[in-house]
């Protein structure tokens, strides 16, 4: 998990909260959910649909969460589920929810008690996700109304909670991965490749409760991938924790080895898996690389699928900082990258976030990360203050910053960034762009992740799923406009 949840409040580079990777949001059913009622009706046309459980699922956090949905949602109905058109009408209403920080918690638990007050009398409530995960039996008894606090994994339909507390386990025994997802609502997909982590950043509780990392294997990515490009979709946005070390694990067993593997040079599988894919659909996107990961091997493959897109977790400039957050790199090796990359195609783009107020954070650390994000004129960054989190090293550190200062600095850096952002997409007007048609009236070139960055205003005839060349005309803030040449 690379980028962090706390909201970035200001500014064009504030991440909208049901969007951020790693932020808490409330966001109704996943769109690409009803294309599983709409399979399963066409399967019983015959049969009468009253007859049918309904499910209701409320995702909240970050787009690895929004997987593990879609997974939960293609279980349901191969147990005979239906999807309900509101959390009113399910007999089976799950809260997937996020534990990342304080800001999410609540967030989860505000959308828990919603749907507890939405639900019928006779309507199961179910918690699952990360909360569930990592807080397990303190949220049943905290939460009366829930029928059932499931961790990962675990049945949502099961009569009662089962002990989930994750403390008492290291490992999640099972994993959302490979269980098979709904054809996509959208002409792009996320695909989570791994779950888990080998680093043991000092923010992080993510290894906590997610476990070390477990790469997936190329075969069963390739079905997944396969599935979905025969379901329509054109983009492919890779996901894990830690994007960039995927694959290790598999080479060789035991904590660590993904990292030590990748830190010292070794090979890098994801470079065969990105060229792969990039074979099978237009575009692979890659999220979450953490900055020692990109290899120079890892740059050219990127740069050769097409999507020149970066998007790098660099958390800080300060090497002090970095070092206190157990973190590789620097400002200067950060420039560098970002250089080298810039040499080999101008047109690379490059998102980033960052966290304030971490503890020990000086006046001069904030001022180096100023001066790191000046010089960097990345496209697109997403700021967030620093949240103690239970069980990771940096809740007990000295010279904790308090809040307030913390939001200071996030809004004097998010001021300059949104500036930079702005310059960026300005410049772009008078270009042309190939966009993949995400949705009437809306279209995305490779610049723009979905969900995360901006879009591009197009004409609302374009058909869903095209890939059209445009003409940038206008340039909104984050947003650009666009006509079809
Ligand atoms: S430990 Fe570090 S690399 Fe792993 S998920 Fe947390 S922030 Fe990301």
């Amino acid at each position: 998990m690379e980028r962090l949840g706390e909201v970035g409040e200001f500014g064009l580079n504030h991440i909208p909260a049901k969007n951020a990777a790693c932020e808490s949001g409330p966001e109704g059913s996943n769109p690409s959910l009803s294309a599983i009622s709409t399979e399963r009706s066409a399967l019983g046309a015959a049969v009468d649909e009253e007859l049918f459980l309904r499910y209701w699922i409320e995702t909240l956090g970050c787009p690895k969460n929004h997987v593990d949905s879609e997974k939960l949602a293609g279980l349901l109905v191969s147990q005979g589920y239906l999807e309900a058109a509101s959390p009113e009408e399910a007999d089976l209403v799950v809260a997937n929810t996020c534990a990342f920080i304080e800001a999410a918690r609540e967030e989860s638990i505000e959308t828990v008690l919603e749907l507890a007050d939405r639900k019928r009398g006779v309507a199961r409530l179910v918690v699952t996700g990360c909360m569930a995960e990592r807080y397990g039996d303190e949220l049943a008894t905290a939460l009366p109304e829930v029928d059932l606090v499931a961790g990962f994994g675990e049945s949502l339909t099961a009569a009662r909670s089962a002990p989930v507390a994750l403390r008492t386990r290291s490992v999640p025994t099972f994993d959302l991965l490979n269980l098979p997802r709904p054809k996509s609502a959208t002409p792009w997909a996320y695909v989570k490749i791994a779950e888990g982590c080998d680093r043991r950043c000092g923010f992080c509780a993510i290894p906590t409760f997610r476990g070390d990392q477990r790469s997936r294997s190329t075969a069963e990515i390739l079905v997944e991938a396969r599935a979905l490009v025969e379901g329509g979709v054109r983009e492919l946005v890779l996901i894990a924790q830690d994007l960039a070390s995927w694959g290790h694990d598999r080479r060789r067993a035991g904590r660590g080895e993904a990292v030590e593997v990748l830190d010292e040079g070794g090979t890098q599988p994801l470079i065969e898996l990105t060229a792969t894919l990039s074979r099978e659909v237009e575009r692979v996107r890659l999220l979450y690389l953490y900055p020692s990961g990109l290899t120079s091997g890892l740059i050219e493959t990127i740069l050769a699928t097409g999507v020149p897109y970066f998007d790098l977790s660099l958390q800080h400039a300060s090497r002090p900082m970095l070092r206190a957050m157990r973190r590789w790199g620097d400002g200067d090796r950060f420039l560098e990258r970002i250089a080298t990359i810039r040499r080999s195609d101008a047109n690379a783009t490059f998102r980033s976030s960052f966290i304030l107020g971490y503890p020990g954070e000086t006046e001069d650390d904030q001022r180096e990360l100023i001066d790191f994000v000046e010089a960097a004129q990345l496209d697109w960054a997403g700021f967030f203050t620093f949240s103690p989190e239970e069980g990771t090293p940096a809740i007990a550190m000295d010279r904790q910053v308090p809040h307030e200062l913390a939001l200071e600095r996030l809004r004097e850096i998010s001021e300059i960034q949104d500036g930079i952002t702005a310059r960026r997409r300005d410049a772009l007007v008078g270009s042309r762009q190939r966009l993949l048609i995400d949705a009437p009236g809306i279209g995305r070139s490779v610049r723009e992740c979905p969900e995360i960055d901006g879009i591009v205003m197009v004409e609302h005839s374009l058909s869903v799923g095209s890939l059209v060349d445009c003409e940038i005309v206008a340039s909104h803030g984050t947003d650009l406009e666009a006509v079809l040449v």
